[in-house]
């Protein structure tokens, strides 16, 4: 306890008894002895008080010096209370508010840090730039996606027009952009001004949008557009131009109009197969991420679709073998669909296969450790011993359309969407397609089929 105010605070009690007292002293209005004695209880009353009122202020003075801390220290120990009734109400009002504060700040600091989770967590890269347009932060995906590139990113003209534009207070911003670095990719961009600045010093927040896939997507659609209406145009062409030939030159020729109508024949017989492809491609997108529900049993499935080619090797001289290991179980999958994987592959095999050639068709339990998925499942595969496939051309076979020799394709009465739908088919049932091929020495078509679906 300070000494100052202890000495102070006793005289304030202490000073008008003890002076009266030795006034009465003084006049003779009270003994001496009477009046020194009553003076030093006096005296001694206020010290007791006064060393009291003492403590009390200094507890209070604590207590208020406690609740001006940041936050309270669990460990310290708690302090004592006042014993002046009105102090100690004031103590604990105190000690009411602190609880409060930190509640408050706990909150507070929870909801910061979920904030901060939830930016984190943003599947788009997200950064924060301060008033100098430098980047305060960046969350995960902008990590990931651009690295130390940040600045470059911030440095595309595009960019940095669209952030000039935001700080000019011109409201959000979106812009386009193409990003060269790390990876080219197509990116869309909006800027927002944090108006006013969020303490930290955060002023604007970008958001880079990937739409490499999409762009692609589109480009993709338009382009399929494209060659499907090519497809038919040509055949349709071709019907257009011998109609008019019946019609002029040819009308009273027999023996052409009857050639004619073969050609013709064929050409409408070419465009029914790609509508029919084209219907199938389309119903098989629409369910492609619906996991087929039905089981299939592929190896009584096999032994139609195989029946069925037989005449048609017959016609090409070429040997259909079919082998089934034993017991094989039965797969996760639509039966329609897995059919027409077989029927479009072995269809191929024959077509592009050599005449007097050989066609392999096999089914059994996935080989462990040779790239198939370590999950239970079945091989199929379909070989041939034609002319087989020249390697650039391997990762491209599955596109829409897309032919090594178009005009062996349509001569054999390719459509060039067989690959796309067996494609589409086995990525359905959450299955792998691998095509394997040696230029004169013939191809390989292999389809890993889950036995249960995941
Ligand atoms: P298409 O209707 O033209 O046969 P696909 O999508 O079934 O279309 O096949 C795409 C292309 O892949 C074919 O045009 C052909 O060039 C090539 N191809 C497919 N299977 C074989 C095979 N077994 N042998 C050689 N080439 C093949």
């Amino acid at each position: 306890m300070r000494l100052g105010p202890f000495i102070g605070a006793s005289f304030a009690v202490a000073a008008v008894p003890v002076a009266a007292l030795l006034a009465l002293a003084v006049t003779g209005s009270a003994t001496p002895g009477a009046s020194l004695a009553a003076a030093g209880a006096c005296a001694a009353a206020a010290m007791a008080l006064a060393a009291l009122f003492a403590r009390d202020l200094h507890l209070l003075a604590e207590t208020l010096r406690h609740a001006a801390l940041e936050r309270q220290h669990d460990s310290a120990p708690p302090l004592a209370l006042p014993r002046f009734p009105a102090l100690q109400r004031i103590a604990l009002a105190i000690g009411r508010l602190v609880r409060a504060r930190d509640a408050r700040t706990a909150e507070v600091g929870r909801l910061s840090t979920a904030n901060e989770a939830i930016v984190e967590a943003l599947p788009d890269p997200l950064l924060v730039l301060g008033e100098d347009r430098q980047t305060r932060r960046a969350n995960k995906a902008a990590r990931e996606a651009f690295g130390d590139d940040i600045p470059a990113v911030l440095r595309h003209p595009g960019m940095r027009a669209a952030i000039d534009r935001a700080f000019a207070g011109a409201g959000p911003q979106t812009t386009d952009l193409q990003l060269p670095v790390p990876m080219p990719r197509e990116v869309r961009a909006s800027v927002f001004l944090l108006d006013p600045p969020l303490p930290g010093g955060a002023r604007a927040i970008v958001v880079l949008s990937d739409r490499t896939r999409e762009r692609a997507l589109d480009r993709m659609r338009a382009d399929f557009v494209a060659n499907a209406s090519h497809e038919l145009r040509t055949p349709l062409a071709g019907l257009i131009g011998f109609i008019d030939t019946l019609r002029g030159p040819a009308a009273d020729d027999a023996a052409a109009q009857s050639r004619f109508l073969g050609i013709m024949a064929e050409q409408a017989a070419r465009m029914n197969r790609l509508i029919d492809d084209l219907l199938v491609l389309s119903h098989i997108e629409l369910d492609e991420h619906q996991p087929p529900l039905g089981r299939a049993d592929l190896a009584a499935l096999l032994q139609r679709v195989v029946a069925g080619f037989e005449p048609e090797a017959g016609r090409r001289r070429v040997t259909l073998r079919l082998t089934l290991a034993p017991g094989l179980p039965e797969v996760a999958g639509d039966a329609d669909q897995l059919a027409q994987v077989a029927q479009n592959l072995i269809d191929n095999a024959l077509k592009y296969g050599r005449d007097g050639g050989s066609v392999r068709v096999e089914l059994a339990e996935a080989p462990p450790g040779q790239g198939w998925p370590a999950r239970p499942g079945l091989l199929f595969t379909v070989a041939d011993d034609g002319l087989g496939i020249a390697r650039q051309h391997l990762p491209r076979l599955t596109e829409r359309f897309y032919r090594v020799d178009a005009g062996r394709s349509r001569a054999v009465g390719g459509t060039g969407l067989g690959l796309a739908i067996v494609k589409h088919i086995v990525s359905r049932h959450r299955g792998v397609l691998t095509i394997a091929s040696e230029e004169a020495k013939g191809t390989t078509c292999s389809v890993w089929l889950p036995v249960e679906q995941s």
